[in-house]
């Protein structure tokens, strides 16, 4: 096959240096509209997407048939001169000189037109192609980039947790159990007691690898397998763990609201809620907060109670008023004269508002039984996703909520000096119902105290000797914390359901692609 260019190649992210002049770029039609003598296709590259245009009068007669003959997602290279223009996504078009085809695509299986989860995700390998796919790796990659940053500038040293475990962290319900030469190993689902192991030689260490979960429920925030960062910190009590916590997040949200402009917008992520990340996050206690879940105590002139109930009746006026939207539009239609291109665009709105009409019903339906749950909250219990959800509606920025009763927590949290029933635990809920993306908190330095949980939590004692020699030498005041790496970009990016915020999701019943 003749070439165009062999040596460098040039991507559509960096065309702005190359207004006015030419250039050859590689990659795959992502759609394509052809009229008489004219085709306009639009090519992504993997770094953006660029429309291209194809006049028959520019082009040597074969680059013209070439163009003609590509199929969606056929790779091909195309020559041309690059022009400002700021209709266009990226602000840049190409006007071809010469177009080459690298390969045909059979008839590609994602069209346009909608289609269910599932279809998509056993396409999953090639989903990864469409625009909003694309957007949402790049802000993970972001997400993970800025991560690193934040660590290593402050010395952390990063480090790799074993995936293989002899040990469960926090009991062996949620473990997936594996063969390991004989004996029974366990896939890890937190690197932090290794992490604490580490933070005695480093100081402060973060370990940032996968983590495996064997949940059976089917929620919109569970993966059996996600990818977890974990620092740890030395001589760090529970405060200096919400500081860090805090300004890690208020870290990456600027890194992503910097770099990824474009693929927010692609996303049609209203970018409000992650502004606010820049104010300060509230911190209360588990009392509070569940006192506040109840409605038994205001915050910010708010009711938990009322609010849903207000919430309640504007969703269902809401419903009201889209409803009327839509079938104003259809009569609209229907009584024909309209003019092609605004029956297109009203049948577009009309699915849009539609979509959000399903939405307004799901809340509707919803919102009752929040405040059913909340109402009949039991004190000390673990909050549940509509526990979270209540409180965190009642702010807009993410809110961390500390001391927890000890039952519900983990073995190694530290027992608060005050009231041994509560330990120094602190979760971090995001805003916009998006739940718990942090859990941390200072960890027990008593030998004796360790001891007794684990054995309180039934976990094999030979199993944790050591665990045990770190408060044997040197025990000193530790704390730390773990972020769900795909909680994280779900909320960032407004995705309804985690699956869609790591490349290949591993939940009960998907094992392929
Ligand atoms: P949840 O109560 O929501 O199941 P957890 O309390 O079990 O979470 P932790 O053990 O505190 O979670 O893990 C730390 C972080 O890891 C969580 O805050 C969350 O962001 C993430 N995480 C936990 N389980 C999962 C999962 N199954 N899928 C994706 N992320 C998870
Ligand atoms: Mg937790």
């Amino acid at each position: 096959m003749e070439t165009i260019t062999t040596n460098k190649l040039t991507y559509i992210k960096d065309l702005e240096a190359f207004v006015g002049q030419k250039v050859t770029l590689k990659g795959w039609l992502a759609n394509k509209r052809s009229g008489k003598g004219i085709a306009f296709l639009i090519l992504r590259d993997g770094s953006g997407f660029c429309q291209c245009v194809v006049t028959e009068s520019d082009v040597d007669e074969e680059s013209f048939e070439n163009a003609k003959s590509l199929t969606l997602e056929s790779a091909f290279e195309i020559e041309g001169n690059v022009v400002r223009d700021e209709k266009q996504m990226g602000g840049f078009e190409l006007q071809a000189t010469k177009l080459r085809t690298i390969s045909i695509a059979e008839e590609y299986p994602i069209a346009k037109k909608e289609h269910g989860v599932d279809f998509l995700m056993d396409r999953r390998h090639l989903w990864l192609r469409s625009r909003k796919q694309w957007a949402l790796s790049k802000i993970r990659n972001t997400v993970i980039f800025s991560i690193h940053q934040f660590f290593q500038e402050r010395d952390f040293v990063q480090m790799d947790a074993p995936i293989f475990t002899g040990n469960a962290c926090e009991g062996t319900t949620t473990l997936f159990e594996t063969d390991f030469f004989g004996d029974t190993a366990y896939l890890s689902q937190s690197g932090q007691l290794y992490g604490e192991a580490m933070a005695m030689a480093q100081g402060l260490i973060y370990t940032f690898g996968p983590t495996f979960r064997a949940e059976k429920s089917k929620t919109r925030r569970h993966l059996a397998e996600f990818w977890m960062i974990e620092p740890e910190m030395a001589f760090y009590d529970l405060d200096m763990d919400m500081d860090m916590i805090e300004e890690f997040i208020k870290y990456v949200i600027k890194s992503v609201l910097d770099k990824n402009k474009d693929e927010l917008e692609i996303l049609e992520r209203d970018t409000t809620s992650l502004q606010k990340v820049a104010n300060t996050f509230p911190r209360l206690t588990y009392e509070k907060a569940v006192r506040i879940i109840k409605g038994e105590e205001d915050i910010n002139g708010k009711n938990s109670i009322t609010t849903l109930e207000e919430d309640l009746k504007e969703v269902l006026e809401k419903i009201e008023t889209t409803n009327k939207d839509i079938s104003e539009r259809e009569t609209r239609i229907e009584a024909g004269g309209m003019k092609k291109g605004e029956v297109n665009f009203n049948l577009n709105k009309i699915g849009k508002l539609k979509a959000e009409v399903k939405e307004f019903e799901s809340l509707a339906e919803n919102i009752p039984q929040w405040i059913e749950s909340a109402k009949n909250f039991e004190f000390g219990g673990d909050f549940g996703g509509s526990d979270e959800t209540v409180l965190t509606r009642l702010f807009d920025t993410p809110v961390m909520v500390y001391k927890w009763p000890a039952a519900i927590k983990a073995f190694y949290m530290k027992e608060d000096e005050e009231d041994p029933n509560f330990v120094k635990g602190v979760d971090l809920l995001a805003p916009e119902g998006f739940g718990e993306i942090v859990g941390g908190g200072e960890r027990e330095t008593s030998k004796e105290l360790l001891v007794k949980k684990i054995k309180e939590h039934d976990l094999p004692m030979e199993a944790f000797e050591w665990y045990l020699d770190l408060r044997r030498f040197g025990s000193v005041p530790h704390a730390g914390f773990g972020l769900g790496l795909e909680r994280l970009v779900g909320w960032i990016c407004n995705i309804h359901h985690i699956r869609e915020t790591i490349p290949f999701p591993r939940v009960m019943g998907r094992l392929l692609p």
